[in-house]
């Protein structure tokens, strides 16, 4: 039996997009490969708020994290960590040999303007990464006070990831000034898991050019390149099944509406939220608490994996808590293509098992 995944990743996928990934072949440097490519940009200049060149990677989100602090950190990447992904931003520089250095909240809080004001204005960084949602908490940065701060630095590459927020909330990139924004297919967008996204400004495209040792099959200069001169190719072979679902799921988007989107998102958001107030309590601070998925502190002490089975046996799935917070907290994602019902259903359904 299929659980309802109600997991931050990877999303349950409507059938009829799921189809879209069985479209037969073409070649990747053919005509039809390039208007595909271009048709899909087009539509996610729309859902990211942006006139910045898009490029895909056939990775998961993680790969172009690691190529942007790896292909446009020139002295210095300051990375700011709310929880693990934050904490793997920070390894994937250092692992890289990017000079880096991490500047964390304690879990459960935000990154503050002030704190990126410190530290840009010590001039050391010309590279900075914020997480805008963080998985592993349910925080939601304050995007735009932290942008605010940020346009005061105009040598500094803004990287900002957008993994587990992208088509489910109002990211307006270019009105925060966000360099390059990092973006996962498995998540808000709901597609399967195998392609990631980012918009990417000229300003990271110069930067770049100032790096030798870019790697090469995240090299963003490279792929930026290879969309310029060959009109919307790759360097190497894109995942074209994802490309032919992606087009079709973000035709579905706009249908439905970014702002309809963005709303259903909210009020599946406030509905957890009440209902994790009255039977548990939030781990996450409520004024930065997520659109997507909420944490919910384990105050009763249960135990997640048990319930989960449970669940399990009503075809349905949550998420344990993230690395430390394993048994502490749990979480419900609420994003693409789940509706308020579905997730008055599942805590109806929890309720019962738990007798709350
Ligand atoms: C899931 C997630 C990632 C990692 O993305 P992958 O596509 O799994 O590589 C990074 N950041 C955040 C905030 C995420 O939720």
């Amino acid at each position: 039996m299929h659980k309802k995944l109600f997991i931050p990743g990877p999303v349950d996928v409507p059938d009829d997009v799921l189809k879209r990934m069985a479209t037969p072949m073409i070649g990747h440097r053919t005509k039809d490969a390039s208007d595909l490519q271009r048709d899909i940009s087009k539509k996610l200049m729309q859902v990211m708020y942006t006139k910045n060149q898009i490029m895909l990677s056939t990775s998961s989100g993680s790969g172009l994290m690691e190529g942007a602090v790896r292909s446009c950190t020139r002295k210095r990447a300051a990375v700011f960590s709310i929880g693990a992904f934050g904490d793997r931003w920070y390894k994937m520089a250092i692992s890289n040999g990017v000079a880096a250095d991490k500047f964390s909240s304690e879990w459960g809080q935000p990154t503050t303007p002030q704190m990126v004001d410190e530290a840009l204005s010590s001039g050391q960084y010309d590279l900075i990464t914020i997480t805008h949602n963080e998985t592993s908490t349910g925080i939601m940065n304050p995007i735009e006070s932290i942008s605010d701060v940020i346009r005061k630095y105009p040598e500094v590459i803004f990287c900002l990831d957008t993994v587990s927020s992208m088509g489910g909330t109002k990211i307006e990139v270019d009105k925060l000034g966000v360099d390059i924004c990092i973006t996962s297919t498995q998540k808000c967008l709901g597609l399967p898991p195998g392609m990631a996204i980012c918009s990417i400004s000229q300003k990271s495209i110069e930067a770049a050019k100032q790096v030798p040792h870019r790697g090469l099959y995240f090299d963003l200069l490279e792929m930026y390149e290879c969309i310029q001169k060959k009109d919307h190719q790759y360097p190497s072979t894109p995942s074209l099944s994802h490309m032919f679902a992606l087009d079709y799921q973000l035709d579905k988007i706009l249908e439905e509406g970014l702002g309809n989107r963005f709303t259903r998102h909210l009020e599946m958001a406030n509905y957890v939220r009440a209902w994790a107030k009255e039977k548990f309590d939030l781990f996450a601070d409520e004024n930065y608490a997520s659109h997507t998925l909420t944490t919910i502190k384990n105050t009763r002490d249960i135990l997640v994996s048990d319930l989960n089975k449970k669940l399990g046996e009503h075809g349905y799935t949550i998420s344990n808590g993230y690395g430390n917070l394993k048994e502490k907290t749990f979480r419900i994602a609420h994003m693409a293509e789940t509706r308020l019902d579905d997730i008055k259903i599942l805590l109806s359904l929890i309720d019962k098992l738990l007798g709350l």
